[in-house]
């Protein structure tokens, strides 16, 4: 076990996670009384933008000392950390052990000009079930609490010295069907007394449930990024690939999608995983184009499939992606061909959470 301060192994007292509490939520439950805010929020600060939970560097010993032994900063425990070169610079996996010895994993992806995304896991596994993913092979072990999820972000700064400008939550599991601890951690990641992210540097990738969009919705972000797995321009295939798909169609998906937008420079992001022979057939750009003309404004996203350990198909070649892209191009489409950086480490879209990782995440296994 790491000794630095803040990682733990196990919830072993009724301590609060400091990650998963907002400055005005951390004061109520600090009880301090009037005067001390200043001092709080400067404690409340070091520990999500430096992983340490040391009151007595900010308040008086008497305050210290009673505060002390009632929160933690829960940084999680870097298991396994993996690198693999690319265009733009290293994109970096790292497992991370939760504290009842669970994992997941979160990828630094580099971008052209040096600023980089962090994709974080909303839950451990995933019953979505998706014909393409890693992650839905395994299905669903348990929901990550709030302050789990912004964990990842203050151990990737922390303990493994990622620096990153964007979050997207596209790692382990459907954010949308975890919706209580991703509104807690937005809620957290927002906090100007800590992390203070902007609300544009963070996308929620989602399946595409219509009930968690509109709850999603009602949290009233209005400059939150959305994205949405489309995959199939019908309902046929995209159930196929992505058996979740079926309990809604996407009439209803669209509908909630036109619902989303809160401001009126709102671009929704369309991901198509793209499988020869599967999903490119001749009428799927001209789907695709309905599909968006529905939903709204929109940027699609082709995402080069990455065949995990159970392959449902081959990688398309760089041929077949720049051909779909150019015929969603014609369609009238905004689109952007996503390369596929990671896929050495399978950190690639789809592949997070495979057997490799998940037999060699956790500690001496
Ligand atoms: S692609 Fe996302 S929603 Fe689908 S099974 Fe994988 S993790 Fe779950």
């Amino acid at each position: 076990m790491d000794a630095r301060p803040g990682l733990h192994s196990a919830p072993m007292d009724n301590r609060s996670d400091i990650f998963g509490l907002t400055f005005p939520a951390f004061t109520a439950l600090a009880g301090l009384g009037p005067g001390k805010a200043a001092n709080l929020r400067a404690a409340y600060s070091a520990a999500l933008r430096e992983g340490r939970w040391e009151p007595a560097r900010y308040l008086s010993r008497v305050d210290a000392e009673a505060l002390f032994p009632r929160f933690f900063a829960g940084l999680l425990e870097p298991a396994r950390v993996a690198e693999e070169d690319g265009e733009f610079g290293a994109t970096s996996k790292a497992v991370l052990v939760l504290s009842d010895g669970a994992t997941v994993e979160c990828v630094r992806i580099p971008s052209p000009g040096g600023k980089a995304t962090l994709c974080v896991s909303s839950q451990v596994g995933c019953r979505m079930g998706c014909a393409f993913c890693e992650t839905g092979r395994a299905g669903l072990e348990r929901n990550l609490s709030s302050a789990e999820i912004v964990a990842q972000a203050v151990t990737a700064r922390v303990a493994l010295g990622w620096e990153f400008r964007n979050i997207v939550f596209m790692g382990m599991g459907e954010p949308l069907d975890n919706i209580d601890g991703l509104s807690g951690a937005l809620a957290v990641l927002f906090e100007q007394a800590g992390l203070g992210l902007a609300q544009e540097r963070v996308t929620v990738c989602t399946v595409g449930l219509p009930d968690g969009i509109a709850r999603l919705r009602a949290l009233g972000y209005r400059r939150l990024g959305l994205s949405v797995s489309l995959n199939a321009p019908e309902d046929a295939t995209r159930s196929r690939l992505m058996p979740a798909g079926r309990a809604y169609g996407l009439e209803a998906l669209s509908a909630a999608l036109a619902a989303f937008p809160s401001r009126r420079n709102f671009a929704l992001g369309v991901n198509y995983c793209l499988i020869p022979g599967v999903n490119d057939g001749p009428g799927a750009a001209a789907g695709v184009a309905a599909f968006v003309a529905r939903a709204g404004r929109a940027l699609v996203n082709v995402i080069p499939y990455n065949p995990g350990s159970e392959p449902i198909g081959r990688a398309p070649t760089e041929r077949e992606v720049d051909a779909f892209a150019a015929s969603l191009a014609s369609a009238g489409l905004q689109v952007r061909v996503r390369s596929p950086r990671g896929r050495g480490l399978m950190a690639a879209c789809g592949q997070l959470g495979g057997p490799a990782a998940r037999s060699g995440g956790r500690p001496g296994a």
